[in-house]
């Protein structure tokens, strides 16, 4: 009965008609006037019918053929939009444009209404979906396990300057692309405590009794690969409550309060927590944490016990990657399902879970390395602690074998943290548990080696690896910058999409006047629809001929948004003075979201918009210096941002930005890089070579020597340029009414122990900028400059990245 009535087609006709079919009898709608959201509706449908033919038989093919599944575990994945995406996958781009057209509307003017499903941060979110595209492209068994947040990442606007959050409510019309699976509902265990008994054999077992219970709820969503008939899935969790909630309350006749313990389970899914590369700290952070490695694992071995029927080949058939220490969790209940739930003995399920366990690092930060009080563990799951405590005791001998009576290392190295509030060290669960860790770009996976996890390193090198990350060439070029995807295709073919490294063919068309001329115009039009995002966002007016230097990822002091701040008001002090030997017309956009708890990050985007304001206000400055922070960055403006930047700034203080992904998606759409030695900007550099990259700043391994060499107050005080900027901060000329409003960021420049090195870096970023205005007016250099940099943007295809994973790390 499977497969009953016909596949829907791509034919023109019939996509035409199965529109028609949803707007008028899915969604009820009969209006004489069409109304978007309901045409954006239905049009979801029809492709997403499309997508479930494919669905099917690629679950059907799995189930046969039986192949090593990967599970990609991620507490975020910042998918965007998926409209477009689907249906240029399966190439029914001019068949939709076709059924459009009888109501009067192009595919443009739909895909813009819809709303990004925003469940990430940043770069570590939009890494997972970039590698969920990969892997379905890539015809791999990989699926995605994530959370159904009911709130994704807040929506910034601003007053006076100032972030203003407000909750983005992303499900409040519906998600067409979601299917609830009621069939696989989870239980997951929270409090209680813990006992032993013995079985029926004879055997003692612990179990974890008296808890207090949710459901995990499952909603699948469709990846669909570009070009291939793959369409893999991600599955997200939703908390709901149980039935026997209320029991108790209930029959005692607290009706709210029973009402209020549902609401409580709830909870657990119902925001993400909007911290870029900090840790939380907060309970419910911990229960989501929880209850994604829960859900996830307990759906991977039912899944895995039907077709298989027993443990002995699961870890040939399994393989979970996790994406930084947020699902590590997961490793310890991987052990009590399997022995608890499953009756393995400990070193059974330990060779399991030590051989099915991946686990990704995504940063240096201290304050990012995530952390649990041990009592709140033993309160929230007391026994996963237990579990955790024994695979350290265990550990803790080996430590003991390698390096006899070396206590100290011991203590490094233990998994618990003592002193006054014990704590769990999440990252090194990650290590002990996994029989892989890697870094995100070569020289992060050295620093991991020689610093971060060095102890480590030496007890296990075959653990550590590199995979530096990439971006998908499908949304990052292609969709976002269609005019020069086709360019690229009418010069080179086709074949670019699935193979970027093949852009390297572009190098030959340099000479070509026709070629270059026509990768100017675009930039031109590009530069141009950014502009429209600026003016209606902002109300200020970008001249498109100036050149457009762009700053958009999260507000962090290591991502010093402060330092091109800083090289903006020495613009504005050398037009004021009338300095403008060299110059060139440049329009300066930042944009990025703060985390609501940090202070000094709101304080910058305050900064930002307060000289925005009295440069755009100074009539003599505007002909040669725009600047605007843009509000609300996210991955729909960024498919409008990248295409349109001339200059990508990645000034991170070297060592701090593990890789960063939003410097290849300029790098693809021919924006040149002005950088530090930092992330993947070295393998950029190394890819583009020297003279297509503006270079700058202290080396990693310079850092230290130089603070100790001379300090802020030292370097401030011997270069003119930067006694004015901080004259104009200090004097309170960006902050007209409020003098000291200021102070924390020039304390922060002036400290000594300045761990961004704002200071020190100063005349490296001005001098290279300056290169980089002359540069831009040799325009036919510029362009092959630019050129250069999207033939070289072969390597930074998560397509590559996906394919290193599945070689070296899932043997696949
Ligand atoms: C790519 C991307 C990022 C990551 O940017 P970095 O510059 O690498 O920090 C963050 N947010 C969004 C919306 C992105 O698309």
């Amino acid at each position: 009965m499977k497969n009953k009535g016909a596949k829907p087609s791509l034919n023109n006709t019939d996509i035409a008609c199965d529109l028609q079919r949803h707007y008028n009898f899915t969604l009820g709608r009969f209006d004489s006037r069409v109304k978007t959201p309901y045409l954006l509706k239905a049009l979801a449908l029809t492709v997403r019918d499309r997508l479930m033919e494919r669905w099917r038989v690629t679950r059907e093919q799995e189930n046969a053929a039986q192949p090593k599944r990967v599970y990609y575990l991620s507490l975020e994945f910042l998918l965007g939009r998926s409209l477009s995406n689907a249906i240029k996958n399966i190439g029914a781009q001019a068949e939709v444009e076709q059924a459009l057209h009888s109501y009067g509307c192009t595919l443009e003017d739909l895909e813009t209404e819809e709303i990004d499903a925003g469940l990430g941060n940043g770069g570590l979110g939009r890494l997972a979906a970039c590698f969920l595209d990969s892997c379905a492209t890539l015809n791999y068994p990989v699926m995605g396990y994530g959370i159904r947040y009911e709130y994704g990442m807040f929506h910034q606007s601003l007053e006076s300057g100032r972030q203003i959050e407000s909750p983005d409510h992303w499900l409040r019309d519906g998600n067409p692309w979601e299917l609830e699976r009621p069939d696989h509902r989870r239980r997951i265990q929270f409090h209680g405590r813990t006992e032993s008994y013995t079985d029926d054999l004879g055997a003692r077992h612990m179990r974890w009794v008296d808890t207090s219970d949710i459901y995990a709820l499952a909603y699948d969503m469709p990846i669909p690969g570009y070009n291939t008939q793959t369409v893999n899935t991600l599955r997200l969790w939703k908390a709901t409550a149980t039935d026997e909630f209320n029991l108790n309350e209930f029959n005692a006749g607290d009706y709210a309060e029973a009402v209020a313990e549902k609401n409580l389970a709830e909870q657990i899914t119902m925001v993400l927590y909007p911290n870029d590369a900090s840790e939380n700290g907060k309970e419910l952070r911990l229960r989501q944490q929880y209850f994604l490695a829960s859900a996830s694992l307990q759906d991977v071995i039912e899944q895995h016990l039907e077709h298989c029927g027993g443990f002995a080949h699961f870890a040939d058939k399994n393989c979970f990657q996790l994406n930084d220490t947020h699902p590590t969790i997961a490793i310890a209940e991987l052990m009590r399902l399997l022995m608890d739930e499953h009756r393995l003995e400990w070193d059974a399920a330990w060779a399991i879970t030590n051989n099915t366990m991946a686990y990704t690092n995504h940063t240096l930060l201290p304050e990012a390395l995530e952390r649990w009080s041990v009592h709140l563990f033993s309160a929230l799951l007391p026994r996963l602690l237990e579990i955790i405590y024994e695979i350290n005791a265990r550990f803790l001998v080996q430590v003991a074998q390698r390096w006899p009576g070396d206590t100290e290392r011991q203590r490094r190295m233990s998994l618990i943290e003592e002193g006054d509030e014990p704590m769990v060290r999440m990252a090194y669960l990650g290590i002990v548990g996994s029989f892989s860790v890697n870094g995100v770009a070569v020289l992060h996976s050295r620093l991991l080696k020689e610093d971060l996890f060095r102890d480590f390193y030496e007890l296990w090198p075959h653990k550590f690896n590199n995979k530096t990350n990439g971006v998908t060439p499908r949304r990052w070029l292609s969709h976002c910058n269609p005019s020069l995807a086709d360019l690229i295709t009418q010069s080179i073919g086709d074949a670019w999409q699935k193979d970027l490294s093949q852009l390297e063919a572009l190098r030959a068309c340099v000479n070509d006047q026709s070629f270059t001329q026509q990768w100017a115009n675009i930039k031109r039009q590009n530069k141009a629809r950014l502009s429209d995002l600026v003016k209606s966002n902002t109300g200020v007016t970008f001249n498109p001929d100036s050149l457009f230097d762009v700053q958009v990822k999260r507000i962090h002091e290591y991502k010093r948004q402060l330092l091109n701040i800083m090289h903006v008001i020495h613009l504005y002090d050398r037009i004021a003075r009338g300095d403008t030997q060299g110059l060139q017309p440049r329009c300066v956009l930042i944009g990025g979201k703060a985390a609501p708890g940090y202070y000094l990050a709101k304080l910058i985007i305050k900064l930002a918009n307060n000289v925005a304001s009295v440069v755009n206000s100074d009539p003599n400055v505007a002909s040669l210096l725009q600047v605007v922070f843009l509000p609300n960055y996210c991955v729909s403006a960024m498919e409008v941002i990248a295409p349109a930047a001339d200059l990508s700034e990645q000034i991170s203080t070297a060592g701090k930005e593990a890789s960063g992904t939003g410097n290849m998606k300029f790098m693809m759409n021919g924006a040149l890089t002005i950088g530090t030695y930092d992330g993947a900007n070295i393998e950029i550099l190394e890819a583009v070579g020297a003279s297509n990259f503006f270079l700058f700043g202290l080396k990693v391994e310079e850092i230290s020597a130089h603070r100790v060499a001379c300090t802020p107050n030292q370097i401030i005080e011997s270069d003119v340029d930067l006694s004015r900027v901080m004259q104009l901060l200090e004097c309170g000329h960006f902050s007209l009414f409020e003098s000291n409003l200021f102070d924390p960021i020039v304390n922060s420049i002036r400290n000594p122990h300045d761990p961004w090195m704002v200071a020190a870096d100063f005349r490296g970023y001005i001098d290279e900028q300056q290169r980089a205005i002359e540069c831009y007016q040799n325009r036919e250099l510029w362009v092959k400059k630019s050129i250069f940099n999207t033939a070289a943007s072969g390597r930074f295809s998560s397509d590559r990245t996906i394919t290193e994973y599945a070689n070296d790390i899932w043997k696949l």
